[in-house]
């Protein structure tokens, strides 16, 4: 019987209490705050987790100082407290950043607007702030990013939010939701919602990597598919009126062009984007425009990489960025509740909706807010239900669980030949699960080998993927559990040890390793297609 036979054959074996849809973050949160009350819980995906919206953000945890500017000052209030509590439950993947934003003669927001909104941020963060902010001169903001275009610089703005991981985040919600007893099986499509008479009872659900179908058997039924939710409600209400209007969001990764994280002003539309570092690399972003594409299918296109790197050439002039510089895009879909208007003006606020049948829709939000509206989800369940169930503790509890004196032990034993900073790495990425990587070079000391040198990733950490972190594909490793592909060589000089890894640890055939190899390349592919002729690129011939 394979891992993948088990999994199947426990989402079979009884009727849960809740069926979450959706394995992006808020789906995530939400399995983690039922399993945590007490309640039995199955989650599927119909990818992998977080591979929907919640990997593709601009990997901020923040208040969104530009809703400020929209009078959406409850959903900054929430969100600075939200920004708080993720950061004490998961102080390693949730970190303060601090931002510098140029203001320049001609600006939509002359400086002394930058300052009210910022002062305005700074006390709605109340308590929660993380540092006040302050103006500086011009002369200041050069010296702090001495890239920055001179001409016309007035002052800067240097404020603090917090950065995060978004594929771990959500990875860890799944996985502290697992270890309470929940089944979250990624790769599981729903295709039909089961109903009684009167309710929904359940999903039959496909296998997608085998094409087999299940039945999920369950009291209550929640739809977190976030920008796919008006498909999921179309499931259960025939023709039911789309509440969505989705927002495509293009990202650039490109080498490193500066030192700070930078909030500039784009001239033609006044959008605000992120210059943020991302590794040795920026990560640039974002845009705003309508969905055209199956949301599957979202790429980023020549257009929206132009109007990204015009937007940094003129704030960094030096940078010189061009379209051979990007190394990576992605793109991903806001599921933004209908709006009227601009798409930068819609709201980012959520709402939970109950249809005639029972299935219970989170719709809207932001990745900062999930953990609130996983809350919230849950409570309306409970409420719903009548369940006898715990108060909620996810604010309160470590998102990277709690160690044991047991494992301390053995973790003492284990720690003492290896090098601090690795262990320092290893216990931000995994927490106390990094005793399995230790456990693992312990037996082995090959797997402390680096795969390759344009990473600091080991063998173990890729057995350590695909046998505890749920992963079932190489794309889910090098993208999503590890940032491999998000390096110089994009993980390709490192393909070869990974399949091998896997192969033998894993014990999948080779047959299926090349599918998943190609599978990969053509996820790199779809990250360059912007580039016209982009399939006859180095990264195909390798
Ligand atoms: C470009 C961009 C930048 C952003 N930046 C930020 C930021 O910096 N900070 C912030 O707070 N927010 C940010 N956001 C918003 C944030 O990313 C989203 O609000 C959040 O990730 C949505 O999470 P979700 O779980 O609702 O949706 P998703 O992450 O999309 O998860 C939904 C899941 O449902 C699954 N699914 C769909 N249909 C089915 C089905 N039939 N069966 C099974 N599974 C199914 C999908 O595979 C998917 O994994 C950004 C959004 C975008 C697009």
């Amino acid at each position: 019987m394979t891992a993948r036979d088990v999994l199947l054959a426990r989402l079979r074996a009884r009727t849960f209490d809740v069926l979450v849809i959706g394995g992006g973050i808020v789906g995530a949160g939400i399995a983690r705050d039922a399993a945590m009350r007490g309640l039995s819980v199955a989650l599927v995906d119909q990818g992998d987790f977080g591979s929907g919206t919640s990997s593709k953000t601009s990997k901020l945890i923040h208040g969104g100082l530009r809703y400020l500017e929209h009078g959406r000052l409850h959903l900054v209030f929430e969100s600075l407290r939200e920004r708080s509590i993720l950061r004490t439950i998961a102080p390693g993947l949730v970190y303060p950043l601090s931002l510098l934003l140029p203001v320049y003669e001609g600006d939509r927001r002359p400086a002394w607007k930058v300052n009210l909104g910022l002062w305005l941020y700074d006390l709605l963060a109340g308590g929660h702030v993380i540092r006040p902010h302050r103006m500086v001169s011009a002369r200041r903001a050069l010296a702090l990013e001495p890239g920055l275009r001179l001409d016309g610089l007035r002052a800067a703005g240097l404020f603090a939010d917090c950065q995060m991981d978004d594929a771990r985040i959500c990875l860890a919600n799944i996985l502290q939701a697992v270890g309470l007893g929940a089944v979250c099986g990624n790769y599981l499509r729903v295709r039909a919602l089961l109903k009684t008479t009167n309710r929904i009872c359940g999903a039959a659900v496909e296998d997608v990597r085998s094409g087999r179908v299940i039945d999920v058997q369950a009291q209550a039924v929640v739809n977190a598919t976030g920008p796919w939710a008006d498909q999921v409600r179309q499931l259960s209400v025939t023709g039911t009126p789309g509440r969505l209007a989705p927002t495509k969001g293009i990202h650039l990764i490109v080498p490193r062009i500066a030192r700070e994280a930078l909030f500039v002003q784009g001239r033609a539309d006044a959008r605000m984007l992120f210059i943020l570092p991302w590794g040795d690399y920026s990560l640039v972003g974002t845009t705003d425009s309508p969905v055209h594409s199956p949301l599957e299918t979202l790429a980023a296109d020549a257009d929206e990489v132009g109007y990204l790197r015009e937007t940094v050439n003129r704030v960094l002039p030096g940078s010189s960025l061009d379209e051979e510089d990007v190394v990576a895009t992605f793109a991903g879909a806001r599921p933004l509740l209908a709006f009227s208007g601009s798409p930068t003006t819609a709201s980012r606020e959520h709402h939970l909706e109950v249809d005639r049948w029972g299935l219970v829709s989170v719709l809207g939000g932001k990745f900062t807010t999930y953990r609130r509206m996983a809350q919230q989800a849950v409570d309306l369940l409970i409420a719903r239900n009548r369940w006898k169930a715990e108060r909620c503790l996810t604010g309160e509890v470590s998102l990277l669980e709690a160690t044991h004196p047991a494992s301390l032990a053995h973790w003492q034993e284990l720690t003492r030949t290896v090098d601090p900073d690795l262990l320092a790495r290893w216990l931000i990425r995994y927490g106390i699960s990094a005793l399995h990587i230790l456990r693992l070079i312990d037996r082995e000391p090959g797997l402390a080998q680096p795969l390759c040198p344009h990473h600091e990733y080991l063998g173990a950490e890729i057995i350590h993927a695909a046998a505890q972190e749920l992963a079932c594909t190489i794309t889910d490793i090098l993208a999503r559990r590890t940032r491999i592909a998000w390096s110089s060589c994009q993980g390709l000089d490192a393909l070869s040890k990974v399949t091998g890894l896997l192969q033998r640890y894993a014990g999948i055939p080779e047959a299926e390793l090349d599918r998943q190899v190609e599978e990969y390349r053509q996820f790199l592919m779809r990250g360059l297609a912007f580039r016209r002729g982009a399939v006859g690129s180095p990264l195909a011939a390798r």
